[in-house]
């Protein structure tokens, strides 16, 4: 198979990366970083992130696989210390997959014609830093709200355990199609009024964020940010395109969130009160 192996630039990673190299050359499989099937990020879910953009652009090509060196992540299923079982998986692979919705953003800028188009993996957020923005927010074309605060952020099932959940936002399970809006610090008061929770929406629905006209907005996708171009609006919807990963074994989602988010609280609770 062709495999591109990317790892984030620590010491750890490295070491890592390069020990995983030699074992798949050994199994006979050829790294490319060009034109890979398989793409193995090393490091973290911010690492995977990475991996994603570089080659967002070949996703009906390409299956992912994260190792992860610190604890489990997101989008990481190994662990370093796993490289000859996972190097055993993919010498028996059979093109096994999982894969999961993307955010579609499109952008009109004042100063373009045409709207610049981004997929996003987890999120992708409109801010501004000292000053509170001013957006009008519609759902499927119809007026929703105006909205007057920090910033606006739209999320991904898989997303939903990044920043959205910093937000407040629910955690979504990533097999289900859709999108997740939350608020940043808005502000309510007689003038201004936004619903002030998380919503989710279906599948065949869109958001569209109408900015008033400053120039000085921030926008992100995933990691990557923007600053400083007038932005008439974005709009958001589940992207056409999916991210898949190859899946050779199954950990139940809600294990992966008690894992990451209650781990030994939860365990310290279950021996202190014996349940
Ligand atoms: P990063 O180091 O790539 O990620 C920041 C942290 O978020 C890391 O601990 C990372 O886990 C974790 N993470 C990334 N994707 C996740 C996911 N889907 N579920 C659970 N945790 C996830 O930092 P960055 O390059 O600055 O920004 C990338 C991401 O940071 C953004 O997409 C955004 O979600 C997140 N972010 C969070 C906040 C917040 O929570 N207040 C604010 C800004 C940005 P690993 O340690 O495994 O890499």
């Amino acid at each position: 198979m062709r495999i591109a192996v990317l790892g984030n630039p620590g010491n750890q990673s490295q070491r890592v990366a390069t020990e995983l190299k030699q074992r798949l050359l050994a199994s006979g499989h050829t790294l490319d970083e060009r034109q890979p099937e398989l793409v193995i990020s090393v490091g973290g879910d911010g690492t995977l992130l990475n991996s994603f953009h570089r080659y967002n652009h070949q996703l009906d090509q390409v299956r992912f696989i994260g190792v992860h060196t610190g604890h489990l992540g997101f989008y990481t299923d190994w662990r370093d210390y796993e490289l000859p079982e996972l190097v055993q998986s993919i010498n028996e692979d059979q093109g096994q997959s999982v894969s999961y919705p993307l955010l579609s953003v499109a952008v009109d800028y004042q100063d373009q014609e045409e709207p610049s188009h981004f997929l996003s993996l987890n999120e992708s957020t409109i801010r501004r830093n000292a000053l509170t923005i001013k957006t009008d927010i519609y759902i499927r074309d119809e007026l929703f709200e105006s909205f007057r605060g920090d910033g606006i952020c739209v999320a991904t099932p898989t997303g939903s355990t990044a920043y959205s959940k910093s937000l407040g936002g629910a955690v979504l399970h990533p097999r289900l199609e859709a999108l997740q809006m939350t608020e940043i610090a808005s502000i309510n008061n007689r003038v201004f009024r936004t619903l002030s929770s998380p919503i989710v929406i279906a599948p065949d629905e869109w958001i569209t964020i109408k900015a008033s006209s400053a120039a000085d907005y921030t926008l992100t996708v995933d990691q990557m940010s923007s600053h400083n171009r007038s932005i008439k609006q974005i709009r958001y919807s589940i992207a056409q395109e999916r991210i898949r990963f190859a899946k050779y074994r199954h950990m139940h989602f809600w294990s992966r969130v008690e894992d990451a988010f209650l781990g030994n609280a939860q365990q310290e609770r279950r021996l202190t009160h014996g349940i």
